[in-house]
């Protein structure tokens, strides 16, 4: 009786009308094409992304969404790509006027930077940090004017809330406070904190200058992608970025008075660093080879039913990109990019579908957006938060898909930024009606939250969530997720060929369109709790 009961009040909602075996299919169908060795892993300006734009266009006007790009369903967005040279670079350490040639293994040079010739003195500041609501700072008292920046990329002691500590640790951010102290280059001795392959959802290119991960591994030196418009490079400024490699690790740090593997093993156990000068000074010369690539993202919209809210607009977004061809693993060397982030797009997809067929008719707009480039460092999606096809200030949400992990049942649904905003009080709602129970970050220490294109629109004030199916400690599910973060993620085992709960994700593609819904719906847009660390972005 009881079960009866309950199944005639869910009968009301999305939920169990359903069919999720069918529409699982469906779901699935989207990747069949996306994830098909034919688009060579969908890489930011290649053809196989050419053909991804045209499909997820063509899904949206069949589905009948109406074009919200500034060209039909694209928004074009142009990149500058910069490539090492080589042959025509170099960089030695020097002491004493003597100079000691740094070999290939000692050090990665960046193509990021501005490139040319550098010849400057390094000072180690520890990890980089300086987080005023900790009270940490490691540049006090430092002089950078003309020097470089040398520093541990890992979180580092302080104590503050994850998301401060992310943030003060992006990239973008910890390189915005080195140069405001007078830095012109950077070297970074990676987190020995990291074991490799455990990053989901790492921008790989642009979560450091040591990008070695995702496509082009093995042939030749990485291709880095800067937006063109140079209003928007976050890197400007840095005339030179390298990684310290643990074999060139000592050699940068001799005569210091302190040694590369004493530092790694404080890093390690992420204790406090100490400030001090190296003995030698850095020559370098860096040429890199320019050039210019295009890749859009693309935008629908379905269109809002209130006269006055329709001009509010709830973000649904996914990327359309991954890492194309790389280094090959057992014979293949195409990272098809099921799951990151095929299985993204082809749920905005459903959930468009799912919506127009039904006659859901949202207050609000819901944009749907694929973004290109998140590949390279989430560029796509910050191009489209800082040159919005509608009003910037009408944005009022974002929902972000990326690797949602469809691998087993949907029971619990992990949720990144759930303390943050009134969009966790919703996402609660939704996952009630379907009977799944809301967990909040499991592994705060991978900064999820920030890592993905989510954090385009939260820099720029806009409230957002993201999602993974959840599970609970030690449980088969726990060990699913871990092993395809071991096994497959950004490998070219992420392919068609993998086991995928294609009913949960449709079961979960149902639930975030009831969260959709309510967003768009509920009278006042959704706003920042008033502790949370993201509300100093609200313009
Ligand atoms: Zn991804």
């Amino acid at each position: 009786m009881k079960k009866l009961v309950s199944l005639g009040v869910a009968a009301l909602s999305l939920g169990l009308a359903a069919d999720y075996a069918a529409e699982g299919d469906l779901w699935w169908a989207h990747i069949q094409y996306l994830a098909d060795d034919s688009l060579q892993g969908r890489d930011t300006g290649s053809d196989g992304y050419r053909k991804a734009v045209e499909y997820v266009a063509g899904k949206m006007e069949k589905f009948g969404l109406a074009a919200a790009g500034s060209d039909g369903y694209l928004q074009p967005v142009k990149f500058e790509t910069r490539q090492l040279v080589e042959e025509e670079s170099s960089a030695a350490l020097v002491r004493d006027g003597q100079e000691e040639k740094l070999e290939r293994g000692d050090a990665t040079l960046s193509a990021r930077a501005d490139a040319g010739t550098v010849d400057a003195p390094m000072v180690f500041v520890g990890y980089g940090l300086r987080i005023p609501e900790a009270n940490f700072d490691e540049l006090a008292g430092i002089d950078l004017k003309g020097k470089i920046a040398v520093y541990v990329n890992s979180a580092g002691p302080a104590e503050a809330p994850g998301p401060v500590k992310s943030h003060a640790g992006s990239a973008a951010e910890r390189w915005k406070t080195l140069k405001a102290a007078g830095a012109i280059g950077v070297a970074t001795i990676m987190s020995p904190r990291t074991p490799v392959g455990a990053n989901p959802n790492a921008a790989p290119d642009g979560t450091g200058p040591a990008a070695g991960r995702g496509g082009g591994g093995g042939r030749g030196p990485q291709k880095s992608f800067l937006l063109a418009d140079t209003t928007l490079q976050e890197q400007s400024g840095q005339n030179i970025a390298l990684a310290i490699t643990r074999a060139g690790g000592e050699k940068f740090f001799a005569g210091s008075g302190h040694t590369y593997q004493e530092l790694l093993d404080l890093a390690k156990e992420n204790k406090p660093l100490p400030k001090f000068p190296l003995a030698a000074t850095l020559r370098a010369k860096v040429a890199m080879k320019r050039e210019t690539a295009e890749a859009p993202n693309v935008v629908g919209m379905l269109a809002g039913s209130d006269a006055k809210l329709k001009g509010e607009y709830v973000i649904m977004s996914a990327h359309l990109d991954h890492t194309g061809v790389g280094r090959p693993v057992n014979g293949d060397s195409i990272n098809n990019g099921a799951m990151d982030d095929a299985s993204g797009i082809a749920s905005i997809l459903e959930i468009a579908r799912i919506m127009k067929t039904e006659g859901m008719k949202p207050k609000r707009s819901i944009l749907f957006l694929a973004v290109a480039a998140e590949e390279k460092g989430e560029l796509g999606s910050r191009y489209f938060a800082m040159k919005p096809t509608v009003d910037a200030r009408q944005i009022v949400a974002d929902i972000n898909l990326d690797m949602f992990m469809p691998l087993f049942e949907l029971k619990f649904v992990e949720v990144q930024g759930l303390a943050e905003s009134t969009l966790g009080d919703t996402i609660r709602d939704a996952a009630k009606e379907f009977g799944v129970v809301v967990q909040a970050d499991k592994e705060p220490d991978q900064n999820r939250f920030i890592r993905s294109d989510q954090y385009s629109f939260i820099r720029n004030g806009v409230p957002s969530l993201a999602f993974k199916f959840g599970y609970e400690f030690g449980t088969p599910e726990d060990k699913i997720f871990h092993d395809w973060i071991r096994d497959r993620y950004h490998k070219p085992s992420d392919d068609l060929n993998q086991p995928v709960d294609k009913a949960a994700a449709a079961k979960f593609d149902r639930m975030i369109a009831s969260l959709l819904l309510r967003v768009a719906n509920t009278e006042n847009r959704p706003s920042w709790k008033n502790d949370s660390f993201f509300k100093r972005f609200a313009k």
